[in-house]
This record gives C-alpha cells, structure tokens and sequence, in this order.
C-alpha cells in the first residue's frame, strides 16, 4: 500500500482505448451461441460515422462509443443493446439518420438509438421546474424499452470518468446533473454499481477537496484495519468449512460519496462512522446464509439493533441480504452483509440483471419489483399533465430518505426520514424552533417526537415560555435543528453558571460580614479579573458557578485580607474542643445538614421531595448539596458518587413553602366540578399556584396543579379533600417537571 499523502487528487488517466476485439470476447464469452455480426456491423458503421471527430482529449470520438459498449457487455446485455451502444452517437453528432440505421439494423437497434437520443436532447438542468419536465420525458423515451435507459447509464458513466478535460463550470454541471438525476435513478433501478461510480465521481468534481481528505483517511483507516479484518476473514472461513457452509467472504470497500452522505446528513465526524470496512459474504443457497449469519454470531457479539434481514422483508428496487454488525476478534465493530451469488447480481445490477443474457431465457420478468414501480411511474407520468406533479411523485419514489412536508401556505419543505416537528421548526425559523411546544399535523396535535410523513401538512404551535431541553438532540434529525438546540443549551448553562457562581460569592463575602452588591458589580469586578487575567468579570462568575474555582479562593482574590482574616478565625475555631462546635445548623431552606455550617441547598428537581419525605443529600461540585428523597431513582442510579452521600434532615420548623404537584383524573365532566376541585383545596389551607386543564382524546379530563404546601402531611390532606369531590376518579403526587 503506497504511503504517499495525495496533494490533489490525481487525474484519472485516460483509459486505453477499448477495442472491438475486447467487447466480443466478453460477450462470446457469457453468450456463446450469439452471432456477433451486428455488433461488428455496427462498429464498421460508428467508425465510418465518426471519422474525424475528436474528443475534447484530443482521443479519436470512436473510443466514446467503444467504453459505452464494453460497459454494456460488462453488465452481460444483449447484442441489439451493445450495437445501440455503438451507434448512440451516431444519429446525433454526425449526418447519419435515424431511418439510415433502422434500415441496417432493424427496428430494435433503431428504438434504442432513438430512445437514447431523444433523451440526450433534453435539456437536463437541476433547476427544479425544469428537472421535472426532464424527468417526465426522460421516462417516457425509456418507457418503450428500457434498455434505453441502461444505454444512457453507460453513456453518463462514461462521460464522467472522462471529465476531466472540460472546463470547470460544465465539469461542475454535468456532475450536479448526475448527481441529482442519473444517480437516484440508478439506485431506483437497483443498479449500484453504476450508482456508486456516478456518486464517487460527481464528488470528486463537486467538492474536490472533501473528496481528496476523504480518499486519503479512508486508504489510511483501511490500512489500519487490514490485519484485523484478514484475521477475521481467516476465522470465519475455517469455521465455516468446518461446518459445511459454501461461502466465499471478501473484504468490501466502503463508497465515497456514502461516507460523505452520512456524515452531512448525521452531522458525524469520519471517526464515528464505524463500518468503513465490511466484509461480504456469498453463499450458493438462501439456507447457507442464515447459516453464515449463525456461525458469525457465535464467533463475534453481534451489535443490537444493526441486525437487518433484507432477505425476508426486500428493499423496494427488490436488494436482499442479510446485515449485521459485530465486535470483530480485535474488539472493533465490522459490518458483514451477506447475500447468494443470485442476490450479489441484483444488488450490483438491478433491473439490467434481467436483461442479461440468459439461456433459455428471453424476456425479464414482468412481476419484478423494478419493473411494478417503472410501470406504475410511467402510467402516473401519462396522467399527470403538470410537470411538478408528477415530479413530486416521481421524487418521493427516488428519494426514499427524504420525506416532503408542506407548511400551511402550501410550501414545501424536505426533510431526511425521521425528521419531526422540531426539526421543521427550525426548518422554518431558529426562533420558532427554541419555542416549539408542540404540532398540529393535518389538523391533529401530535407530540413533538412524531415521525414526520410524506404530504404532511405541519403547523408549528409556539409558547414564549417553551425552551429547548437535552432531550429533544435524542429526537432532531437535521443537524441545523442539532446545532442550534446544542448552542441554545451551552448558552442556558452558562447563564445558570454565572448566577450559581454569584450566588456562592454571596454567601462567601456574607460571612466576611460584606455587603455583597456593590463588590460584584461588572465594574468593581472588572480591576480583579484584569489583575489575574481571568477574562470578563462573567466568566469570573461562571468559573464559580462551574466549580472551577471555589468561592474561598474566588473570594481571596477580591478581597485578600479579608479572606486571610477569616482563614485564620476558622482555623482557630478547628482547634476548639469538639463539643463546643455545633454538630448541625439548620439551614436557610429548612434542611440540617450534618456537620456543615452553611452551605447552597438545592432540591432535585427529578423527586421535588417535601419536609415529611425521606431525604439524602449529596455533595455537588460549586453546586452545594442537592437534596433528593430516599426513593429517587438518581439515588440508586448512576448520577451520584455515593462518597459524596451526606446526611441531611428537616428542620422543624419550615421558613417558606415548597410546592408539590398533583395530577387529578376525572371521569365525568359536569358544570361546577372545577370550583368544587379548587375550594376542597383550599379547605385544606393550601394555596393552588398553577393548574392547567386539559381533555384527553377519550373525552376524559386530566387536570395539574401546582400547590404551595409546609409538609407532606398538608399535601396528603389536600389530596384526601380532591378525592372526596364527585366527578373524581384518582388523585396522585407527581414528581419532577
Ligand atoms: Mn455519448
């Protein structure tokens, strides 16, 4: 493996001029019982035709019409298709006729060429009003046969492996074009291995300097990964000989534009894309690839949910295998497919793979897969006389990663499968995404995490008070919607950081008996951060409220002496005999802490526990104590280093309320049960702070209130009250937001 950094990409040499004698062996080859004389005939025709003419390479015009032959014998078609192949150019580039070739060559040849011509004439242009158009009737030229469209593949194919001679600008079109008509359609067709070269290339012209970084990190991972994926290579076919299973497994490379599609559209950095290197294995027969799939899972641990059997369910263009994931003998993830001989054929050809030669074997079948959706798409094509239309159609059939939505107005937006209405939130607007409480899709509330669905009409509900929170990145699918909600978060944090850090100082400069205001101003703030070059004086605060700096040592650099003052006042109080000192202080927010004196207390905001409610405390880094009930799943769980576990409890007497929710079911509504739900409230001595009612699809209400009450005693007396009214079927305590 060569080790030399590519600087640029490397100009793709011109390939040898493929001879007449290279395209009949191959098609002698796997057709041996054809008479070749027509495509004999046809090369005597083309190079007669094309006499004189050059290539912008400067290469003699006939080695055009020769690759676009050997490509089609390459997918093993038929001879009328590689004679078309060779007079493609004819009818358009030179003085030949159409009627010319029908008489030499028949009506077959002739519908082919024509086919292939009347498609070159279209003006092709990405332009969306125009692509439409194009599409339609491109579909329509291929719709009499559709080895017109196989023909038109080589074609583009080849003119893109020789682009490089063309001035940029139509370098870069012919690349757009292809990337945005030819290559969907191909993968439509299940053609990928036409697919994948068109998609390489037109990156190599579209963003060559992605595609150069691209080339060189794939060859050097490759290279790092070769020894492990050879060891696995070995293994598994020993294993499989030992069992009995016929396979052959080979070391499969990943695609480019793939690779590049992936990391655009999942905002993934390259080292995150793990099956960069895959294995393949072929099998003879359907059973043996379930068999394969058996030994590879008991050799390697398979990775969950990267398990796919494309073989009992298809993809729509009719791919079948079988994929999985599995942590390989070297501890790395490998991506396996496996597939028969059969599949591997239509998975690289698709549709041409039924016009392969095939003894005995005349005429594709009509029921396959690609041809049902052709059929369709054409028929539709005929109906619709609007060129858009049919093009949103045809689009939603191309581009099956892709939903399309309309906003209320009838605009239409497009979005990668598994968007929701978050991400068409911020599709619309940044603003209208930080504030998306919710969406009416066709005139139905769905919940912010619904998939959205082709022709969905989405409209956006917004609240003031609405911001985004961590879990909407689990559910977003566009990376603008990611980024933007990630700064939103980033920012929220550092402001809860900066009032956290003023808070601590607060309490740190009331000890010292200073009046805090005037000493955290930006202004008084300003000479200290500058003199120990920390900033601005908000992310002086910050950097407390982090926890990067405590507020002892925040508080020594305002106020040195003061500080060094009350450094020596604890000191000598630590050497006080131990009874004298206080084992515990009630602290402002109504806890005892043991053996801490004053201290920022929190409550979690995941359990919001009440004096009456079984507490700990745990120790937070620049946080204080956050206080959680004993029964709070982030006790047990992983959150907290139990080290950092303290004893805490109420204090007797409670200074200010704690709020505590409620969620109260009723089953009939009736005029009057609201004030009834309310006044019973009251008659318990609680304040109700918030409520908010709402009805359910079953017509049921579900009704919360958000009540100030001294204990858990107070709100089981409340709760008790709501029970008794008439109309309600369940009362309960809810924890948390
Ligand atoms: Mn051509």
């Amino acid at each position: 493996m060569s080790e030399a950094e590519p600087r640029a990409a490397p100009p793709i040499a011109p390939p040898a001029m493929v001879r007449l004698e290279n395209i009949l062996d191959k098609v002698q080859a796997y057709s041996p019982a054809t008479d070749l004389t027509p495509v004999q005939r046809a090369y005597v025709f083309a190079a007669k035709a094309h006499r004189g003419q050059e290539r912008r390479s400067g290469e003699p015009y006939l080695s055009h019409p020769l690759a676009v032959a050997e490509i089609l014998a390459d997918l093993h078609l038929d001879v009328s298709s590689i004679a078309a192949g060779l007079l493609h150019d004819a009818v358009e580039d030179t003085r030949a006729t159409i009627e010319e070739i029908r008489d030499l060559f028949g009506d077959e040849v002739a519908g082919l060429v024509d086919g292939v011509t009347k498609i070159s004439k279209l003006p092709l242009s990405t332009r969306q009003d125009r692509q439409a158009e194009s599409f339609r009737k491109m579909l329509l030229a291929m719709s009499k046969d559709i080895r017109v469209i196989l023909i038109k593949f080589a074609d583009r194919l080849h003119n893109m492996r020789t682009l490089e001679p063309l001035p940029e600008t139509k370098q870069r079109a012919v690349a757009r074009e292809t990337l945005d008509i030819y290559a969907p359609l191909a993968h439509r067709l299940g053609i990928a291995r036409i697919k994948w070269e068109l998609e390489d290339l037109a990156l190599r012209y579209l963003d060559p300097e992605a595609y150069r970084d691209l080339q060189a990190r794939v060859a050097k991972k490759r290279a790092e990964r070769e020894g492990e994926i050879n060891e696995l290579i070995a293994i598994l076919e020993g294993r499989l000989e030992e069992v009995g299973v016929q396979a052959q497994i080979t070391g499969r490379p990943k695609h480019f534009y793939s690779i590049y599609k992936k990391m655009r559209n999942q905002g993934k950095e390259f080292d995150e894309i793990y099956d960069l290197v895959a294995v393949r294995a072929t099998t003879d027969s359907v059973k043996d690839c379930y068999g394969a799939l058996g030994i590879i899972h008991t050799l390697w641990k398979p990775i969950p949910g990267r398990f796919k059997d494309f073989i009992a369910v298809p993809k729509s263009n009719g791919y079948q295998s079988l994929h999985t994931t599995v942590i390989g003998p070297r501890g790395e993830a490998v991506e396996i497919q496996i597939r028969t001989h059969d599949m591997h054929t239509t998975a690289e050809e698709g549709i041409a793979a039924h016009w392969a030669y095939k003894e005995g074997k005349a005429h594709p079948d009509p029921g396959d897969k690609s041809f049902v959706w052709l059929r369709q798409l054409l028929d539709w094509g005929r109906d619709l006389k609007d060129p858009q239309e049919f093009m949103d159609t045809v689009r939603v059939d191309l581009f099956p990663d892709e939903v399309y939505v309309f906003t209320p107005k009838g605009d239409v937006k497009a979005f990668p499968r598994g968007a929701t209405p978050i991400d068409f939130a911020f599709g619309i607007h940044t603003d209208i995404g930080l504030h998306c409480v919710g969406a009416k899709v066709n005139g139905r509330i769905v919940p912010l995490r619904y998939e959205l669905q082709n022709g969905d009409i989405v409209e956006i509900v917004t609240s003031p008070q609405q911001h985004p929170s961590k879990d909407w990145l689990k559910i977003v699918h566009t990376p603008r919607a990611r980024s933007r909600i990630r700064a939103w978060l980033k920012n929220a944090e550092r402001a809860r950081s900066v009032q956290l850090g003023r808070e601590l100082l607060e309490r740190e400069l009331r000890k010292l008996g200073k009046g805090a205001a005037p000493l955290l101003t930006p202004e008084a703030l300003a000479p200290v951060v500058e003199r120990y070059g920390l900033g601005t004086a908000e992310e002086f605060l910050a950097s407390v409220g982090y926890g990067k700096v405590s507020p002892r040592q925040a508080v020594g650099k305002l106020l040195p002496e003061e500080a060094e003052a009350l450094v020596e006042a604890e000191a000598a109080k630590e050497r006080e005999p131990r009874e004298r000192r206080p084992v515990s202080k009630v602290v402002e927010e109504g806890i005892r802490i043991e053996g801490v004196d004053d201290i920022l207390v929190r409550f979690g905001k995941c359990c919001t526990p009440l004096p009456g409610d079984e507490i700990v405390g745990f120790i937070t880094r620049g946080r204080g104590v956050t206080i959680h009930t004993g029964d709070c799943p982030n006790v047990d769980g992983l959150t907290y280093d139990p080290a950092r576990r303290i004893r805490v409890e109420w204090a007797e007497r409670q200074r200010t309320p704690h709020q505590a929710k409620i969620l109260v079911t009723i089953g009939q509504d009736r005029p009057g049960l609201l004030a009834d739900i309310s006044s019973a409230i009251s008659s318990a001595n609680v304040n109700i702070a918030q409520a908010e009612i709402r009805v359910t699809e079953e017509r049921r209400g579900v009704n919360t209130f958000v009540l100030e009450v001294a204990d858990l005693k107070q709100l089981q007396a409340a709760m008790q009250a709501v029970r008794k009214v008439s109309g309600v079927v369940g009362v309960e305590r809810i924890r948390g937001g």
